[in-house]
């Protein structure tokens, strides 16, 4: 996906007093930050005025949604598989460290999307979001992009759906219980496993993946649906019977709504950065992911339906969609629950697809 036109000028550079911070990075430029506080030391921002924000999704897409809106490109949770890596080399930047550590920020997102929800040509149409950065990854906590895209959102009560590992979600958790009531608002956690180790090495940015599902349990508890994609199941390093136990326990703990496994995909620029990331960490696997991925970007369809199978089968064990988060965590916990005969929800182990997403 082409991002709004905008390239890095070669002439650009970093800020200085004689540029005064404004570098011609970009066709309308942009304003670079550095920010010399923990959690954000090693970072730039480049601030820039996008031309547009709701990007259409290419015909030939397999998504099921036809419009998305990234208010950041590139991604401080710097996930090692993250499919999204490429995207930065559009900008002239690489999809490997520069897309961890250098992010684009459209400041006048928020701006942008009232004009365009306002345009007599918009249909009114659901909008994903998550789909090819997170919206609240650690810069949203300075920027604040999403409380205003949010609530232009409501204003024009236009459906949209939220897929993120970022626990600041519960900031703006007014703005959307006020969504919520004037329309539908499709919200997903992403958390594939609950393994502290492989959490740090391999989505060393994010949220610990108990505080994600912690968040997922806040929503739900206060009224609003969320599901969990497991996404991406990494073979060999996630996927035993196990660990992917282990994980939809405390999915459905979380009182979830669905659960949705996503086997890991390799398309280029998340390929090597992943592969080069694989063969530092566990290069014992190095021949098994050659195997496992010589015919492209995806694994075997046996393997994911092996996946979705298992998942599938632990959904319905542990009651995923079936109870409410209270519930869930007193069965978890070995207590009689409250009120087990009355599902607050009916069954739905797997996400409907207007709530599918990609991360
Ligand atoms: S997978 Fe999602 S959270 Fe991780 S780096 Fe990519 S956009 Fe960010």
């Amino acid at each position: 996906m082409r991002w709004d036109n905008l390239r890095l000028d070669d002439s650009a550079g970093s800020p200085s007093p004689e540029n005064g911070g404004q570098v011609p990075m970009f066709e309308r430029g942009a304003v670079v930050r550095t920010f010399d506080t923990p959690g954000f030391r090693g970072m730039t921002f480049y601030e820039i005025q996008a031309k547009s924000i709701v990007s259409r999704v290419p015909e030939a897409s397999r998504v099921p949604f036809r419009w998305t809106i990234n208010p950041y490109r590139g991604c401080q949770h710097a996930c090692a598989y993250c499919f999204a890596r490429n995207t930065h080399t559009y900008l002239d930047l690489d999809a490997g460290h520069d897309f961890d550590s250098k992010v684009v920020v459209k400041v006048n997102a928020p701006e942008l999307l009232r004009k365009k929800l306002a345009s007599p040509g918009w249909a009114g149409e659901h909008i994903a979001m998550g789909t090819n950065v997170d919206c609240y990854q650690r810069a949203e906590g300075r920027y604040q992009l999403m409380r205003g895209i949010v609530a232009a959102l409501r204003d024009a009560a236009n459906p949209f759906s939220i897929l993120t590992k970022g626990t600041l979600i519960l900031r703006d958790l007014d703005l959307l219980l006020e969504a919520a009531e004037v329309t539908d608002v499709g919200l997903n956690v992403s958390a594939a496993f609950v393994d502290k180790e492989l959490w740090r090495a391999i989505e060393p940015g994010t949220p610990a993946p108990e505080r994600r599902l912690e968040a997922c349990a806040a929503l739900n508890d206060n009224g609003l649906p969320c599901g969990v994609l497991m996404g991406p199941v990494v073979p060999y390093l996630s996927d035993s019977p196990a660990q992917l136990d282990a994980a939809v326990k405390q999915i459905a703990a979380a009182g979830a709504t669905h659960v949705t496994p996503i086997v890991l995909h390799l398309r280029p620029g998340t390929r090597e950065w992943f592969l080069r990331w694989l063969h530092t960490a566990h290069p014992e696997l190095a021949d098994r992911y050659a195997a496992l991925y010589r015919r492209g970007a995806y694994a075997p369809k046996e393997y994911q339906a092996r996946i979705a199978a298992q998942v599938g089968e632990l959904a319905s064990r542990y009651g995923v969609g079936r109870r409410n988060p209270r519930q869930a965590r007193a069965i978890q916990s070995g207590a009689r629950p409250a009120a087990r005969s009355a599902p607050a929800r009916p069954p739905a182990e797997t996400a409907r697809p207007e709530q599918l997403t990609l991360l």
